[in-house]
C-alpha cells in the first residue's frame, strides 16, 4: 500500500493501476484480520453471524470460509467486514447459492448516540409542534400557559410523553439525556427499564418510542440464530494477505481496461478469430485478457477496487449478463438492489482470483477441488437495521461466480 520504496528507477517500467492486489502469505503482515481460508473472526467476539447465513443453498451444509476481508473505508462510519463462503460438495458445484458473501457491520457507539440524539431532537420538535397545535385549538389564550403548564406536571401527560415539552425541564431532560449514561441503552431496547425518576422515565419513554417507530426490516431468517459448531467441520489452511497495487508492463500484449476488450472489435483483429463466429472470438479474447492480465502478477489471489471494474473471466454467462451492458461495458445497473436498504447502490468491491484455489487446496484436493474462474462481490455501505447489543448486524451481499470453463 504505502509506496515509499526507493525503487524510483523501476517506476518508469511499470504502470500502476488502482487495483489493490492481495497475495497469500503464511506469515501475517500488519493486517491480522483479513485472511484466506482459516476461520472467521467476528466483528465482535460474541457477535458471530447466524450460522445459517453461511450454509449452502443447495445442500444446506455449513460452508468453509474462503476469504475474510477487512472492508473499513473512509466513506463508511461503520466497521465493515466481508466473508466469502463456498461449498465444497461436488454436487453443489456451479450451482447458485453454493457461494455466499456476507458483510458484517459494527456500528460504533458514537454513531448510535448521534442517531439517538437526532431522534430525540426530532421527537421533541414534533411534540412541541403538536403541543402548540393543541394549545392553539383548545386554548385561544394559551399564551398565558406557555410557562404555566408546570403546575400541571404529571397531569394529562399520559398518552403523550412529550406533553412535558411545555415545561422547561423537558428540554433540559433531552439535553441531559444525551450526556447521560442511559443514552447507551438504544443498543439494547429491551433493557430500557422504566424507573420512577421523572427525567429518566421521560427519557426511557423517548427511547421506547423511537424504537417502536423504527421501521422493522423483514428478518433475513426467522427464529433464534444458529450457533457455529466447534470445531468447524472443515477449514482451509490459513493464509494472511500481503497487498500491493497492481503493476502492469505497458508493452504487454494485453489491453488494460475491460471496456477496451469489449467495446472495440478491432482489439480482436490480432487474434485468430473467425468473422462468422464473433461471439466465440470475443470469448477467447475475454478469457485471454483475463489470463494475461492476471498473468502479469500471477500470484494474486484477490483484486480489490471498490467502485472499480472487475476483471471478467467470461462474457458469456449469467454473471456477465448482470455486469455488462448492451455495449459489453461494465455496469452496476443490473446488480440486484441491496437486500437490506433496498437501494441500488451496490458497487464492485473485490474479486477472488483462481490462484486462491491452488493456495487454499495445495495438492490436497486434486480433481475434487473448486472449479471457479473468479468470484465477484458487489456491496453496499448501509448499516443493517437489526443489530445486536454489540452493534453488529449482517447483510448478505451480491456474489457472482464465474465458473471455470464456462466461457
Ligand atoms: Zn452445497
Ligand atoms: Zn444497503
Amino acid at each position: 500500500m504505502d509506496d515509499y520504496g526507493s525503487d524510483d528507477e523501476s517506476v518508469q517500467d511499470y504502470t500502476e493501476t488502482k487495483v489493490l492486489l492481495g497475495y497469500a502469505e503464511t506469515e501475517p503482515s500488519s493486517d491480522l484480520i483479513s485472511h484466506l481460508g482459516g476461520e472467521p473472526i467476528w466483528p465482535h467476539p460474541s457477535s458471530p453471524a447466524d450460522a445459517r447465513l453461511a450454509k449452502c443453498a443447495c445442500c444446506n451444509k455449513l460452508m468453509p470460509l474462503l476469504l475474510q476481508l477487512n472492508g473499513a473505508i473512509p466513506e463508511s462510519p461503520h466497521e465493515r467486514m466481508f466473508y466469502v463462503f463456498g461449498c465444497k460438495e461436488k454436487t453443489c458445484r456451479r450451482k447458485k447459492g453454493s457461494m455466499k458473501a456476507l458483510r458484517g457491520v459494527k456500528v460504533s457507539k458514537d454513531y448510535e448516540l448521534r442517531i439517538a440524539k437526532a431522534k430525540e431532537e426530532e421527537e421533541a420538535r414534533r411534540a412541541e409542534e403538536k403541543r402548540k397545535r393543541e394549545e392553539d385549538a383548545t386554548k385561544p389564550k394559551a399564551g398565558n400557559l406557555l410557562f404555566g403548564s408546570g403546575a400541571g406536571l404529571g397531569m394529562g401527560a399520559e398518552g403523550n410523553p412529550f406533553s412535558a415539552g411545555g415545561n422547561p425541564f423537558s428540554t433540559t431532560a433531552t439535553a441531559a439525556a444525551t450526556a447521560n449514561p442511559f443514552s447507551t441503552k438504544p443498543a439494547a431496547p429491551t433493557t430500557a427499564t422504566p424507573t420512577a425518576e421523572k427525567l429518566t422515565k421521560s427519557f426511557a419513554d423517548t427511547l421506547r418510542i423511537s424504537s417502536t417507530t423504527k421501521p422493522e426490516p423483514e428478518p433475513l431468517l426467522y427464529g433464534p440464530s444458529e450457533p457455529w459448531p466447534s470445531p468447524l467441520p472443515f477449514t482451509y489452511p490459513l493464509f494472511y494477505f500481503d497487498a500491493d497495487y497492481e503493476t502492469l508492463v505497458p508493452d504487454a500484449p494485453i489491453p488494460q481496461k475491460i471496456e477496451e476488450v469489449l467495446g472495440d472489435d478491432k482489439t480482436s483483429d490480432s487474434l485468430p478469430v473467425s468473422n462468422n463466429d464473433a461471439d466465440d472470438g470475443h470469448l477467447d479474447t475475454v478469457f485471454q485478457k483475463f489470463a494475461d492480465r492476471a498473468g502479469q502478477n500471477p500470484e494474486q489471489v484477490l483484486r480489490y477496487e471498490r467502485g472499480g471494474c472487475p476483471l471478467l473471466y467470461s462474457h458469456n454467462d449469467e454473471v456477465a449478463k448482470t455486469l455488462l451492458d448492451s455495449k459489453k461495458e461494465f455496469t452496476t445497473g443490473r446488480i440486484p438492489s441491496c437486500t437490506e436498504c433496498g437501494k441500488r447502490e451496490r458497487v464492485f468491491e473485490f474479486q477472488l482470483m483462481p490462484h486462491a484455489i491452488s493456495v487454499l487446496e495445495g495438492d490436497s484436493m486434486g480433481l475434487d477441488g473448486m472449479e471457479w474462474g473468479t468470484v465477484i462481490v458487489a456491496t453496499c455501505t448501509c448499516a443493517p437495521k437489526v443489530r445486536d447489543v454489540n452493534g453488529v448486524g449482517w447483510v448478505e451481499e451480491w456474489v457472482g461466480v464465474q465458473w471455470e470453463g464456462q466461457n
